[in-house]
């Protein structure tokens, strides 16, 4: 195989393809023609589910009420410019009894659609390496230094990371995780107060916020640089160690 096509492979390996076409040229059979489904039957709407189970996550569950009204309060932020062209705010998910949490720059196109940080090819990158490792997208937090999309992905700017960075002070103060991974230059130079880059930072336990810190490189920049897909790895794989996340 060759190199290209071995990292072809490896890519969409990590978008969970199992298989790949062997050529655009081989006509698969025709579908066999279906019987039209039968009309569902209307139904009165579903009547509300009580308490918990109202949210779409089970970790949800298990965030106390002073989590949910401070998620409230965050929602409804006003203090930069971002809040009028954002769609919604990406407050963060994961449980909050979890020893690790990643912090990203901010949200993209797509988490600012769905309301959820690390969605896009980058996020799907990250999960995907995090279950590799052995551990599930949903045993971790996940949060990013600005709430709020930056129009057209641009860096966050200084008064705006200035005015978010307190609620993500409270979430970790909330969370107190073990280890903070902390994912790419702008969350890790933001986070340590530093000029120095990702490259001489990754893979090296620090502290910031006072809490034990591991950066590493952002999964956006691993798409673009898949040679160092091994190093993430490496560095995923010792911050879930030290997180204790696995035997
Ligand atoms: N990049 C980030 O830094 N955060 C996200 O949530 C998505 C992409």
């Amino acid at each position: 195989m060759t190199r290209p096509l071995k990292r072809h492979v490896e890519m969409e390996s990590l978008f969970g393809a199992d298989f790949l076409p062997i050529s655009k040229k081989a006509k698969a059979a025709p579908p066999a023609p279906q019987p039209a489904p039968a009309a569902a039957p209307r139904t009165a709407a579903a009547p509300a589910k009580k308490g918990p189970s109202t949210f779409p996550y089970a970790w949800e569950q298990d965030w106390p009420s002073d989590f949910l009204s401070f998620r409230t309060e965050v929602l409804d932020c006003r203090k930069c410019g971002l809040c009028s062209t954002r769609t919604q705010v990406v407050f963060g998910t994961g449980p909050i009894s979890t020893p690790l949490m990643f912090v990203g720059e901010a949200p993209g196109e797509d988490e600012d659609r769905k309301g959820e940080p690390f969605v896009g090819r980058a996020g799907q990158l990250l999960t995907n390496t995090l279950k590799r490792l052995g551990v599930e997208r949903s045993q971790v937090y996940i949060a990013n230094i600005l709430k709020c999309r930056p129009p057209g992905n641009r860096t966050p700017a200084p008064d705006e990371m200035a005015s978010c960075m307190p609620w993500l002070q409270r979430q970790i103060a909330t969370i107190q995780p073990k280890v903070i991974c902390g994912l790419g230059n702008i969350a890790v130079q933001t986070l340590l107060v530093t000029k120095t880059g990702i490259t001489k930072l990754r893979g090296r336990l620090t502290q910031a916020q006072g809490v034990p810190f591991f950066p590493t490189f952002h999964p956006a920049y691993i798409l673009r640089n898949m040679s160092d897909l091994p190093l993430f790895e490496a560095d995923l794989k010792q911050a879930i160690q030290i997180a204790g996340l696995l035997p």
